[in-house]
């Protein structure tokens, strides 16, 4: 049974509830049948013998019997019997002979040889001491008859009835199941192909099994989103870091072939230790935006002093080259991992600057509205284009690359927005081309509110 798909066990069972019911049918009809055949055999045999007893007549010593006397009607012999139990009219069946005792009015049931026979016995008294007895015998209807009539149907109509319903059960179950064998189908040719495109041609309904396949689907959709996003990550991960490598080795070959100076090396190692830098932000940033996709690196939230974290990363900028203001209100706490929260600010202080105009303005804001909590860094510099405003969140998406070129990679702004996602909120961006930009994190406040809850 284990071997056996799940149509086949289905039709299985069916088919043996059919058999059982079928089985119960016919037990059920073969005891009500026999009753019935005999109550009615019973009001026959009555209704005969009372009416052939209207038809006796006995005139001057003599029997008379009508010409509406029936002496064998619907399987019952009538017969007449003198008072001293001698056989005066009528014809007994074959196989009964014994005459035995008589009783009036009432219906019996005697045996006489292989058979059963219901015997009523009427007497019909002429004057005190004259009469006659008259009989009916009748054979007790056997529901055999009833049962072999019964037995004979099932027997022609089961064999095609059961096949028809086993053939029906199977191509019904088949039908249901058919998105599952096409999902085993596309599953199979994705395992050996790797083509993460296939998809199932969901038929049309509502079945569990085409919901299945909807939910198959959209997951292949995912899975081959987040594949092809992998795989322009590492392409560009492994561009990325391709560039100062080789800038690196060239300058290393030119070093060695032409530069003859001290001031020139002097020159080519500041350049060497610039790429060597570019790469190591690239690394640590790439294993930081690794860690945080995968969950690996553990958010450690806390009931933070908001006011007192923005306060101190924006102390700590002290090589920035613009004036740098603050506007925080005071007090606000959220539910926060300080230290994305703090990455996340001077990403965006950095970025401020590198856009920036030179000895421009950043401004940095913090406060709390009744829902959210907002953590804004404004600069005067060069603003983003409407058409560019969704894309700097992707990763390694730079502007303008020549103005970036010794600075970032363009992790900055997807870790931001990571880092923004796993708090529950979500970044916005204001920005105009020369004019300037600002960007605000908006955190709901009921992130706050889950450590009364823990
Ligand atoms: P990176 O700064 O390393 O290039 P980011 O992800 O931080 O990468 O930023 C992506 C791009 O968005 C930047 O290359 C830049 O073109 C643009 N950008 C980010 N911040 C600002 C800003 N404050 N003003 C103007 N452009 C910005």
């Amino acid at each position: 049974m284990k071997h056996f798909s799940i149509k086949i066990k289905i039709t299985l069972w069916y088919l043996l509830l059919m058999l059982l019911m079928m089985a119960m049918i016919i037990g059920f009809i073969t005891a009500v049948s026999g009753s019935v055949a005999q109550q009615t055999a019973m009001g026959q045999i009555s209704s005969t013998v009372r009416t052939n007893l209207a038809q006796i007549d006995m005139q001057q010593e003599k029997l008379q019997i009508g010409e509406d006397f029936q002496f064998y009607h619907n399987g019952i012999y009538t017969v007449v019997y003198s008072q001293s139990e001698t056989l005066l009219a009528g014809q007994l069946p074959v196989t009964f002979t014994d005459v035995g005792t008589f009783e009036n009015g009432e219906i019996r049931t005697v045996s006489a040889g292989e058979e059963e026979y219901f015997v009523l016995d009427l007497w019909r008294a002429f004057g005190w001491d004259n009469g006659v007895w008259v009989r009916g015998i009748m054979e007790v209807p056997q529901s055999t008859t009833i049962i072999e009539n019964l037995l004979l149907m099932v027997a022609v109509a089961m064999p095609a009835f059961i096949l028809l319903s086993t053939l029906g059960g199977y191509w019904i179950a088949k039908k249901a199941f058919q998105p599952l064998e096409e999902m085993i189908a596309t599953a199979d040719s994705i395992n050996e192909g790797s083509d993460l495109s296939a998809r199932m041609e969901v038929p049309e309904g509502k079945n569990e099994f085409v919901r299945l396949a909807r939910t198959f689907d959209r997951m292949l959709e995912r899975l081959e989103a987040s594949f092809e996003a992998e795989k322009q990550f590492t392409a560009d991960a492994s561009h990325e870091l391709r560039t100062p490598i080789s800038v690196i080795k060239g300058a290393c070959e030119y070093a060695i072939k032409y530069d003859e100076t001290p001031e020139e090396r002097q020159e080519t190692i500041s350049m060497i230790h610039r790429q060597a830098e570019k790469m190591s932000v690239l690394v640590s940033d790439l294993l930081r935006m690794t860690r945080l996709d995968q969950g690996t690196e553990r958010a450690n939230f806390a009931n933070s002093d908001l006011s007192k974290l923005v306060r101190n990363i924006c102390a700590e900028q002290a090589d920035l080259t613009c004036s740098l203001h603050m506007e925080i209100e005071k007090d606000v706490t959220a539910w926060v991992d300080e230290a994305m929260i703090a990455r996340l600010l001077q990403n965006l202080i950095s970025n401020a600057q590198k856009y920036g105009k030179e000895n421009g303005t950043i401004q940095v804001g913090l406060r709390k509205t009744e829902n959210e909590i907002l953590l804004s860094v404004a600069d005067d510099g060069i603003g983003i284009a409407k058409q560019q405003q969704e894309k700097i969140w992707q990763r390694f998406y730079q502007v303008d690359t020549s103005r970036t070129v010794d600075s970032g990679v363009g992790l900055g702004l997807s870790m931001v927005k990571k880092i923004a996602q796993l708090h529950g909120g979500f970044m916005q961006l204001e920005s105009e081309l020369g004019k300037g930009s600002c960007f605000t994190l908006h955190l709901p406040v009921k992130s706050e509110k889950k450590k009364d809850m823990d």
